[in-house]
């Protein structure tokens, strides 16, 4: 409720209201921001340490990867939310990159508050910041590398780069091209769609075992044991409807009085059936992927046929079969013709993860693919599964932008370095917010070289003095704690990975500076206690 007296809008709020104002609302986000960062802060970087996550129903997961971090904690504070999203918003745009993102946010908050206790206004700092990031973004596009989309080498190390650090470092080779060769294997004039890529778990073998199939694994068997294993040189029909009657069809037309009605219906119902499996094999199928039931006369039919069937076969996976085979997918069976059909040059069924699959292989143009992730155990695979997503994201982007640039903190450095000069051009005290936002970015290696046990400060300041001798890529490595090229190193980030993470840390950091009233109805936990079946656990006020 509001109402105006004298010019000032008084705002009456309800008792259970609270609301904090100032410096103590800034304070209390800026603690929030940053309890949020310290979390994931250690599992930065080839050496950085992973995570065990326990739900309340006891499932684990472990993890070095950001953004699953921050997902799956409990957080309920709204500041510290901000900060999930921008992790968030990494992973949807540029799939890794996800903990710089945040780290940085934590660092900028953590800068703005020694200058907000300097008495340096909310709002100075956020111009400040604005400007610093503008010219963070030139700097990094003066100094990319182009990389041609056919340069191999490259590719591989960008997917590797985006694999260290995490549980499937082991085999980060393998599994770097077979990321590489999934990636280009999809891409089209259309550009690159990821959803082309499916990907499958399997525990009980090493990672190294992990392959790419050039071809769609359908998550189902054949419906029938009669029904061949293998067909080679398969012509393949993609039905989008069933093979069988629902209630709806053919026996609801008919009212069914004596029993010869009845056995009429059967016969016509199994009359219609024979008729659709031998438009099939006239059109020369020999492997049909239904999407709906296939019913037990259907199936003797197809198996008489010596065809391969599969009932229940997803919309996503039909698709990527038509995309793979180039068939067409029919809706209704009697309109099938050769023209239809598609073609793979193995189909066949194979065991994986306890399951059978049908595996459709040696395609054509191999538009779809799939790879199968092995691992010793789920929290293994799982693991190898998210550092697989994040590489796929970083070629995917490589190949997209051709724009990449030296991992191992050097871009930081460099930053860091370019903006300080920038600052004294600038002036006032947007000054000193342009000099925080420099300090902030050096959070990057001084957490690379923490995280593998170097002195932070021995390492950066070997990083600036390479840096200002003009040597852009100068890198720490991560595993000797020695400066080096970066390039030399084979450790490379696309572009748009780090001017994301640096975007949107500025605009989470300027967010949350911006607030000074915090308002909430009933406590700032109050969203979580709506979940509390009980509603009888009143919380401590603004409790992080
Ligand atoms: P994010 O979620 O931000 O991707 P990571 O844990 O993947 O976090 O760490 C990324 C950082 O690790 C980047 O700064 C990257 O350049 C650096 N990095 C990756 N591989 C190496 C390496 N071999 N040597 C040094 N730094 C590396
Ligand atoms: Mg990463």
């Amino acid at each position: 409720m509001a109402q105006r007296m004298g010019g000032m809008p008084l705002i009456v709020l309800s008792e259970e209201s609270q609301r904090t104002s100032g410096r103590d609302a800034q304070s209390m986000n800026i603690t929030a921001g940053q309890a949020v960062a310290e979390a994931v802060r250690t599992t930065l970087g080839p050496k950085g340490m992973d995570k065990m996550l326990v739900d309340s129903g006891g499932d684990v997961i472990v993890t070095n990867d950001g953004v699953t971090i921050l997902k799956d904690m409990d957080i309920d504070h709204p500041a510290a939310n901000m900060i999930v999203d921008v992790a968030e918003t990494q992973e949807d745009e540029v799939a890794d990159g996800t903990t710089t993102a945040v780290v940085i946010t934590g660092e900028l908050l953590k800068r703005a508050e020694d200058l907000l206790d300097q008495d340096i206004h909310a709002t100075t700092l956020t111009q400040g910041f604005r400007q610093a990031a503008a010219e963070v973004e030139s700097i990094l596009e003066e100094n990319a590398i182009e990389v041609s989309t056919d340069d191999e080498e490259i590719l591989l190390d960008i997917a590797g780069t985006a694999m260290t650090g995490k549980g499937a470092e082991g085999a980060k080779e393998i599994l770097a091209r077979l990321v590489v060769d999934a990636v280009t294997a999809i891409a089209d004039d259309d550009g690159i769609n990821l959803d082309h890529i499916k990907i499958r778990t399997d525990t009980g073998a090493s990672i190294n075992e992990s392959e790419l199939i050039d071809g769609v694994i359908v998550g189902k068997g054949r419906v029938n044991q009669n029904m061949p294993t293998l067909v080679e040189d398969a012509k393949i029909a993609l039905i989008e409807s069933a093979l069988e009657f629902e209630d709806t069809e053919v026996s609801a037309e008919v009212n069914v009085t004596d029993p010869t009605q009845l056995e009429e219906l059967v016969e016509k119902e199994k009359s219609i059936m024979r008729e659709q499996v031998e438009t099939i094999a006239e059109a020369g199928a020999d492997v049909v992927l239904v999407k709906g039931a296939i019913m037990d006369y259907a199936q003797h039919h197809l198996a008489q046929h010596g065809i391969l069937a599969v009932r229940r076969v997803t919309q996503g996976d039909l698709r990527k079969v038509a995309r793979a085979t180039g068939a067409t997918l029919v809706h209704d069976i009697s309109s099938l013709t050769e023209d239809d059909l598609g073609y793979a040059g193995r189909v066949e069924e194979r065991v994986m993860d306890d399951e059978e699959q049908i595996i459709v292989e040696e395609v054509e143009d191999g538009k779809a693919v799939s790879l199968y992730l092995r691992g010793g155990t789920e929290h293994v695979v799982d693991e190898v599964e998210r550092a697989v997503i994040d590489s796929m994201g970083v070629v995917k982007v490589t190949l997209e932008d051709g724009l990449v640039l030296p991992g191992g903190g050097a871009p930081e450095t460099e930053l860091a370095m370019r903006l300080r000069d920038f600052a004294e051009g600038v002036g006032g005290r947007e000054q000193l917010a342009v000099e925080a936002f420099a300090d902030s970015l050096e959070v990057i290696p001084r957490t690379l070289a923490e995280n593998a046990g170097h002195d932070p400060i021995d390492s950066l300041v070997e990083l600036r003095s390479t840096h200002d001798d003009g040597q852009f890529a100068a890198g720490l490595d991560a595993y000797t704690g020695r400066v080096v090229d970066m390039t030399e190193e084979g450790v490379f980030e696309p572009l748009r990975v780090k001017t994301q993470a640096i975007e949107s840390a500025t605009d989470a950091a300027v967010m949350i500076l911006r607030i000074d009233d915090v308002i909430a109805a009933g406590d700032l936990r109050a969203e979580r206690d709506e979940d509390d079946p009980t509603g009888e656990t009143p919380s401590p006020a603004g409790g992080f």
